[in-house]
């Protein structure tokens, strides 16, 4: 589920819960309560009405022990009573419709109506003559056809009863008091009389016509029970209602209200409710919605900068607010551009690095190209080797071949070609003593016998070694080494192999009739040996590598020069074991210079 929807429904759980709980125990008390105080207005328009009638009866039953009691009444002075009757009943308009006087036989003597007859039989005369106050059940006039009853009292003289006094007495005046008594909006008033026929509606068509008396309030009441409660009236309608037996007149008095009505506040409250639990929760929605819109957005803006830092496409969040939020964005804002800032680095390092391997590889490369090089330098050098070492051998051959198969040959020409065995075993044994060396020198056993030694001896030496090639390649060998050069500290042995060396390549590489200067100055602490020819010259780009081992310029076999590529090589060697290096200017078709310095004794 997403974080979004969690808090909503989190919102909402910890607000319906509780509202819900809330609602309903205020629904409940207000019910309670509504219920209350409508069975508290029943109750009340019950014991008003009650009160009415008490009243009504009360005054009308008072008029009657009055009049019954008034001396026009005891002496039954018949002018005198239409007179006392008439102002009477003007003075309660409608109430009494006729007074009546009966003799102790029941035969009216005076009626207001001059009405006659005998009322013997009727309760009313029985109860009066007894003595009692009575009143009548109410009926239906015959002439008006409206509910009246009749209420008698004993005439009395000395304490005797002399007659009975009745009067017709109209409900209707107490109907409209009844009527006026405040019972709500729906309430509706009922009297029964003990057989259930209705007494009092407002619907007067009713009144002594219907009989309702299986129905529960007035089952109730006509057993002369008093009380409240829900049920479903002689209409088929759920009213509520309340029931009270009025014993004086045999009456019960209902009042009755319709449920939906008498409960249409708790049924409004229900809605209120409803709806205003619906408002909450459409407000909790909106209001969980905007706080999780407010919680969640900044959490999805790290969510898609994190991504583009993964990606390496990071663009700083905007902070929004000042809360953990914020400040979560704030160090994750930090954070990434000190990651960013670090990757930066380490790509420029490995990019660094990169270049130092590709620097490596070539040079890797170009070592593995020297490695092939000497390779071929090497097998190039072997029949160097081989024929350099076969030339001699074979001269060697033929001039002992011939001095063995001529005895007599002339001692001159023996001589010679003795001279020419000597030379070339010479030579042999130069170039074995080259590559003794060289292994020597490899091998770090070469031992250097460190003295004074003469450069102009030495050179001279030397010039001996060559003079007579350079004779007969018609070289000029020219020295300038002053008388006054002093000595230098070296391997006299040594120094001869690598002047040996220089003349005798000043000279390979000469051509006929070219010039070489052997030349040394004083340079204050160390002095200056240089060879200079004018031979064939060395191209720039060869120069460096004429020093390396095998290396020849041409280093073809085919060549005509001998020599085998390892004579810089040895003289350097040398040179560098007395602390210096030999240097090379040279350019081709204009000659070389070979030179080295050497310490002063
Ligand atoms: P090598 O036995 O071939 O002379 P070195 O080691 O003495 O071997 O010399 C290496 C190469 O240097 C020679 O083969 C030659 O090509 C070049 N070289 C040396 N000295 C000279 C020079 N004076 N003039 C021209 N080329 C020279």
């Amino acid at each position: 589920m997403r974080l979004r929807s969690e808090i909503i429904l989190f919102f909402l759980l910890i607000s319906v819960i509780p509202l819900s709980i809330v609602a309903y125990i205020s629904y409940d008390h207000s019910r309670e309560a509504i219920s209350d105080s409508v069975m508290a207005t029943l109750l009340g328009a019950t014991e008003n009405t009650g009160n009415a009638i008490d009243n009504w009866m009360g005054a009308r039953k008072n008029d009657i022990r009055v009049v019954s009691q008034s001396k026009v009444v005891v002496c039954i002075d018949k002018k005198q009573l239409h007179e006392y009757f008439g102002s009477f009943q003007n003075e309660y308009r409608g109430v009494y419709r006729e007074f009546f006087i009966l003799d102790l036989n029941g035969s009216i003597i005076f009626s207001t109506l001059d009405r006659k007859g005998n009322a013997g039989s009727e309760q009313y005369f029985k109860e009066a003559a007894n003595g009692k106050l009575f009143v009548s059940d109410p009926y239906l006039s015959e002439s008006s056809s409206s509910s009246e009853m009749i209420i008698a009292n004993p005439v009395k003289n000395n304490g005797t009863i002399t007659g009975i006094l009745a009067a017709r007495v109209s409900l209707e005046n107490l109907y409209r008091i009844i009527e006026n008594i405040d019972i709500g909006k729906s309430g509706e008033v009922f009297i029964v009389n003990k057989d259930g026929n209705i007494v009092f509606n407002k619907n007067r068509s009713m009144i002594l016509l219907l009989n309702i008396d299986n129905n529960y309030a007035v089952k109730e009441v006509t057993y002369e029970k008093n009380g409240i409660g829900e049920y479903v009236n002689y209409k088929g309608e759920k009213v509520l209602g309340s029931y009270y037996w009025l014993p004086l007149y045999r009456w019960g008095l209902i009042v009755e209200e319709k449920i939906d009505e008498a409960y249409s506040g708790v049924l409004t409250l229900g809605q209120l409710m409803v709806t205003v639990s619906i408002l909450a929760v459409i407000c909790v929605v909106f209001l969980a919605l905007v706080i999780s819109r407010r919680l969640t957005e900044p959490i999805k803006s790290l969510e898609n900068g994190a991504l583009g830092l993964v990606k390496g496409d990071f663009k700083p969040i905007p902070v929004s607010s000042t809360n953990e939020i914020g400040r979560l964005t704030e160090i994750f804002n930090q954070t990434a551009t000190e990651l960013l800032f670090m990757r930066k680095k380490l790509e420029d390092r490995i990019e660094l690095a990169n270049i130092d391997l590709e620097e490596k590889n070539r040079e890797l490369t170009q070592a593995n190209d020297e490695l092939k090089k000497l390779d071929e330098m090497k097998s190039e050098f072997i029949s160097l080797v081989s024929h350099e070492l076969k030339t001699p051998l074979s001269t060697i051959k033929v001039s002992a071949e011939y001095l063995e198969s001529d005895d007599k040959a002339d001692p001159v020409e023996r001589k010679e070609i003795l001279r020419i065995i000597i030379r070339n075993i010479d030579r042999q044994t130069r170039m074995i003593n080259e590559i003794l060396d060289l292994s020597k020198m490899q091998a770090g056993k070469m031992e250097f016998q460190i003295e004074n030694v003469d450069i102009g001896e030495t050179v001279k030496v030397v010039l001996e070694n060559i003079g007579r090639l350079a004779l007969k390649k018609n070289i000029a060998i020219s020295l300038d080494i002053p008388e006054s050069l002093p000595d230098v500290l070296a391997d006299k042995e040594k120094l001869i192999i690598v002047l040996n060396n220089l003349a005798g390549n000043a000279l390979k590489f000469t051509p006929d009739g070219g010039r070489i200067v052997i030349s040394a100055k004083d340079l204050g602490d160390s002095v200056e040996v240089r060879m200079k020819d004018t031979g064939i010259g060395i191209e720039k780009e060869k120069l460096e590598k004429i020093f390396d081992k095998f290396y020849q310029v041409d280093g073809t076999s085919r060549r005509k020069i001998g020599g085998c590529g390892l004579g810089l090589s040895i003289a350097s060697g040398i040179i560098r074991a007395h602390g210096s290096e030999i240097q090379v200017e040279s350019e081709p078709g204009s000659g070389s210079i070979f030179s080295f310095r050497l310490k002063k004794a």
